[in-house]
């Protein structure tokens, strides 16, 4: 008999287990049984020929209609033509004539290989299948099938699907009784099958709902020991010890709220309460806060910043860029304004000094505000990855801001905190509206604070479609557009895909170093480069008007130079690639225009478009594309122009991702424990298992009682310990 430990050789012998390791990585037996189906496939209900796309790997149900075998350049070829009743599909062997014998007119079977187009027609060359047992001899059937409803499998080339049904089989007639690490109470509660039934059910169902029900089981699994996994890292975290942030005196923070040209929205009030009980706490601080461009995140961030100098610490604000860390230095000094000046002649009798630490610092000014960093002089820093570098030592870090989550690894947000004596307080900034499982499943562990309002006098931003294949005439008419909009004394953005484009085809290594600047470059077609579109504009439709460029294989003081330009009016338009995509805030800025947008994803647009409309002008996008009428591509884009929901977009972009994705790459690697669970799918799943998770943890934190729940969730928790929290 076979345990889930098993090696998987001891059951289905050596050689169909060395190519199980090699397809899929399954060793044991319970990795095989984790192998789970993809669909089912009805026998008597053959699979609809028509819906085969061509280049898909399938394998299909399919009845044989018609044989024959000819000559052609020296070969025997044998065509085999399979229909489903009413579409055909042909299947093509060269000098394979034995097989005549086997492949008779009537019979069924499945088929598997990747689909061709040959003279127009579709077909399967050199497929594997396996017939299924002739007429109502049903044992035979039962012997080689697992029943009515045959499981389609991940498939490889030497293991079809049919083998991995055959393997499971062997595996599930000699598997022993196996422990269930779901507690009895939720089997109960949910009235869900034992582990080993599930294990039958989801590999040999009897019918459909048994398989239903045994994948909601198992992917219930999942949900739990992730909600579990969180539950206890927050748990980790509560038992940190570090020190109260809050201040016996919030001079600082006092004298700036005095400054401030506004009063705070009533969500940055909420937020700045979180806060400050967070600072409170003997254990570090692990926000979330989300809002959209323009909510006012920074403001807040800054005020927490102040706290922490009030207490006699230091913080540091992480940028993903080099334009974005001096632009929130600008905005940071700009808003301390005396305040930011501490040790100098401009200063007064309150206040820190501020610092800027990028890569593109000579090493000498580098050095000295490593020193002041050191001795405590400077009470904040904004940088970028050099924060992280070797040189940097704190003399009390106490808090760590990092903007726009999603470009850094946990690991460079983790590097920074080993620099603290002791664990800082973490606020995580992120202008991509986090959907709630996501938030629930990717960032579980930390609390999460919105920001839903924008603060006051914002118009709303109109976007457009501009379908220069249908409508070429519509693209002069932005141009004078953006003219008009110079002329009322308003500025422009430009935005497109490129910097350049190569005079010959680039290589991957190219590519890639040409995606970390900013540059769209999934294929080698030409595109709108910003190097191109600058100088034609210049000479050309914007004939008159100041433009410049922004990209990223700029020098730092060239790009510097050129937002801070922008920023006072001295350029009217700037085209530039996705370097602007985020924080950069002018707030003259009223239009942008996106060129081949399609070459951008949905919530890229959405942040993009947010640096228009920050003033109290009403912002305008528009949305240039090439796409064809009735795509997906044009719907994606019909749907940007269409709401400004960025929870709703989130969304859209959500479901366009590849499976796997979401959960971090390891979720579609082969053993991973995350096969089933998706996040957008399974909402209701993730809610129950969160309560219940949370439920278990209050009675038993250690899971001390659950010996074997808390073994899968350690498993769980060393096989994603690097990957999935990641979502940089
Ligand atoms: P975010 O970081 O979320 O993009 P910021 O904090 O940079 O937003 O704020 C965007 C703009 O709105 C800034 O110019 C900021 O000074 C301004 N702002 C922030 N809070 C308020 C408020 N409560 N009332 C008016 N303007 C505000
Ligand atoms: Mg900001």
């Amino acid at each position: 008999m076979a345990s889930l430990e098993t090696r998987i050789q001891n059951v289905v012998g050596d050689r169909t287990a060395a190519v199980l390791e090699k397809s899929f990585g399954i060793t044991t037996v319970n990795e095989l049984l984790r192998h789970y189906p993809r669909r089912y496939e009805v026998r008597g209900e053959l699979t609809d020929i028509s819906k085969l796309l061509a280049d898909d790997e399938v394998t299909i149900l399919a009845q044989i209609d018609r044989v024959s075998l000819r000559r052609a350049n020296g070969k025997n070829i044998l065509e085999v033509v399979v229909t489903d009743g009413s579409a055909n599909l042909s299947l093509t062997f060269f000098n394979q004539a034995w097989r005549e014998k086997d492949l008779k007119a009537g019979r069924v079977g499945l088929f598997a290989g990747k689909v061709g187009v040959f003279k127009g027609k579709r077909q399967l060359a050199h497929p594997d299948y396996q017939l299924i047992p002739d007429g109502d001899d049903v044992d035979a059937a039962v012997a080689e099938f697992a029943g009515k409803y045959l499981p389609v499998y991940p498939a490889s080339a030497k293991l079809p699907s049919w083998k991995v049904m055959q393997c499971m089989k062997l595996v599930t007639d000699s598997l022993d009784e196996i422990p269930d690490y779901l507690p009895e109470q939720i089997t109960k509660k949910y009235k869900y099958p034992d582990l080993k039934h599930a294990f039958i059910n989801i590999h040999q169902p009897k019918d459909l709902l048994d398989a239903q029900i045994a994948t909601e089981r198992l992917t219930f699994d999942e949900a739990l020991l992730l909600q579990l996994l969180l539950g206890q890292r927050r748990a980790e975290i509560v038992k940190l010890n570090t020190k109260n942030r809050t201040p016996n005196t919030p001079v600082l923070v006092k004298a700036f709220e005095e400054r401030l040209p506004f009063k705070y929205t009533q969500g940055q009030q909420l937020v700045n309460q979180e806060i400050e009980k967070d600072l409170a706490n003997k254990y570090p601080m692990h926000r979330l806060l989300q809002g959209e461009v323009g909510s006012g995140k920074t403001v807040v961030a800054l005020r927490a910043m102040l706290s922490v100098v009030d207490s006699g610490g230091q913080a540091a604000l992480l940028a993903p860029t080099e334009v974005l860390a001096q632009q929130h230095f600008r905005t940071i000094k700009k808003l301390l304004g005396e305040l930011a000046e501490a040790g100098t002649l401009q200063g007064g009798v309150i206040g820190t000094s501020v610092e800027l630490l990028t890569g593109s610092l000579t090493s000498a000014a580098k050095k000295e505000i490593h020193a002041k960093l050191a001795s405590g002089q400077t009470g904040i820093v904004i940088g970028t990855h050099a924060l992280i570098s070797d040189g940097v030592s704190f003399a009390d870090l106490g808090l760590v801001v990092v903007d726009e989550q999603h470009r850094f690894g946990v690991e460079q947000r983790d590097a920074l905190r080993m620099k603290a004596k002791e664990p800082p307080h973490l606020l995580v900034m992120t202008a991509t509206p986090i959907p709630r499982t996501v938030a629930m499943t990717v960032f579980g562990d930390l609390d999460i604070s919105t920001l839903r309002e924008l603060p006051g006098g914002r118009t709303p931003i109109q976007t457009h479609l501009i379908p220069v294949k249908e409508k070429p005439h519509y693209l002069d008419r932005a141009w004078q557009r953006v003219k008009e909009e110079v002329a009322k004394g308003h500025q422009v953005y430009i935005v497109a895909p490129r910097i350049i484009n190569p005079d010959k085809k680039l290589t991957e290594r190219e590519i890639l170093a040409a995606q970390l600047l900013g540059e769209e470059y999934l294929d080698n077609e030409p595109m709108t480069a910003v190097e191109e579109l600058a100088p034609q504009l210049a000479t050309g439709a914007l004939k008159g008007l100041t433009v410049a460029v922004l990209h990223g294989r700029q020098s730092s003081d060239e790009k510097d130079q050129t937002m801070a330009a922008f920023a006072n009016g001295q350029i009217q338009v700037l085209v530039a690639t996705t370097v602007i995509e985020v924080g950069v805030d002018v707030p003259n800025a009223s239009m942008m225009v996106i060129m081949d947008a399609e070459r951008f994803g949905v919530s890229q647009l959405h942040q993009l478009r947010g640096r228009v409309g920050r003033g109290s002008v009403p912002g305008l996008c528009l949305l240039v594309t090439s796409a064809d009428e009735g795509t997906q591509t044009m719907e994606r884009l019909n749907a940007v122009a269409a709401t400004l929901d960025g929870f709703e977009l989130a969304r859209i972009d959500l479901e366009q991702r590849k499976e796997g994705d979401v959960l971090g790459s390891s979720q579609s690697g082969g053993k991973s424990h995350l096969r089933l669970l998706r996040v957008l799918r399974d909402e209701d799943l993730i809610e129950k298992a969160r309560t219940d998770a949370l439920a278990l943890l209050e009675v038993d934190a250690t899971l001390k009682n659950q010996p074997q729940l808390l073994a899968e969730v350690n498993k769980l928790k060393e096989q994603e310990s690097s990957a999935f929290m990641d979502k940089s």
